[in-house]
């Protein structure tokens, strides 16, 4: 029974040493292990936030097998304020040697700091059932109601523009992949907020739900599925005013705002599709051609 901690670290054909500060919860009582990472991309607080809580706060004592913390995954970025930061291959392997021997994932992300975000969480299929079984019941103890449902599919087929399909479409390789074990990812927080009140909470539940904490996890509903998502993205460079937040549900045909140039002229009117909930958003104010503006999904 102990707490201990580390750096794992990868330093790559140019001599760049990476690292990644990891904890460990042995608990009193032997048993399963998790994995919990905080920060694969380091302006998402509200994992990080959780993360370092859960290290600081949870005593072995009350620990049934062990938890391995990764507080910031991509330190990097941390440090350097990076959004959408890529997971250079350094980290792809640390994290894969944070996580070997864990029989559960949880990979915590959420919006970027010119990002709002609807709380949901992201339930990863790899075509076990007892994996995909266990992932759902991770997905509905973590309590926000919204799942959406992700299967690693292959490599998508090369596009000329050599740019890679939209993520919920051809997901890339995950750790649950590489493992065969069940992972969740929260997607938690926005624009900066240090408020870890519900990613806290969810982990915290997990625990419980899988036994590595004592006590009786809340019970919560069978989460809501995300259908359809529509993904809008800006036809030309501009200034975006946005005309809605997350977690409104808009019909279709609705204003979501519009992308004007300096001088007031509409570049484009943004509607939505289809009677749908607004999960996430940009909030900065320039956007690029083809930039992120808003997504909606369907539930
Ligand atoms: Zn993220």
């Amino acid at each position: 029974m102990m707490k201990k901690s580390c750096f794992l670290s990868r330093t790559d054909e140019s001599g760049l040493t990476r690292r990644m500060p990891i904890g460990l919860i042995e608990g009193a009582t032997p048993g399963e292990r998790i994995t919990v990472f905080g920060g694969q991309h380091g302006t998402e607080y509200a994992g990080i936030e959780a993360t370092m809580r859960l290290y600081r706060e949870i005593d072995p004592a009350d620990v049934t097998g062990t938890i391995v913390v990764s507080m910031a995954t991509h330190e990097e970025s941390l440090m350097n304020w990076i959004q959408f930061a890529p997971t250079y291959p350094e980290i792809s392997d640390m994290m894969l040697e944070a996580a070997t021997g864990s029989q559960y994932i949880i990979n915590c992300h959420g919006g970027e700091f010119t990002e709002l975000m609807h709380p949901y969480v992201i339930c990863r299929l790899i075509g076990n059932e007892d994996a995909e079984a266990l992932a759902m019941r991770m997905a509905r103890a973590f309590g926000v109601g919204i799942v959406s449902l992700s299967t690693y599919r292959g490599e998508p087929p090369p596009d000329p523009s050599g740019k890679r399909p939209a993520w919920w479409l051809w997901p890339k390789k995950g750790l649950c992949d590489k493992l065969g074990v069940p992972e969740i990812t929260p997607e938690v927080g926005q624009v900066g907020d240090r408020d870890d009140t519900i990613m806290y909470g969810g982990i915290i539940n997990v625990l419980k739900e899988l036994g590595f904490l004592e006590g009786p996890p809340v019970q919560y509903p069978e989460p809501v599925v995300i259908g359809d998502r529509w993904w809008l993205t800006a036809h030309q460079d501009g200034i975006y005013f946005p005309a809605v937040t997350v977690g409104q549900d808009v019909e279709k045909g609705a204003n979501l705002g519009v992308v004007r140039d300096y001088f007031g002229n509409v570049l484009q009117q943004v509607t939505a599709p289809e009677d749908a909930k607004v999960m996430n958003m940009n909030i900065g104010m320039p956007v690029r051609k083809d930039g992120f503006l808003i997504w909606l999904g369907q539930l």
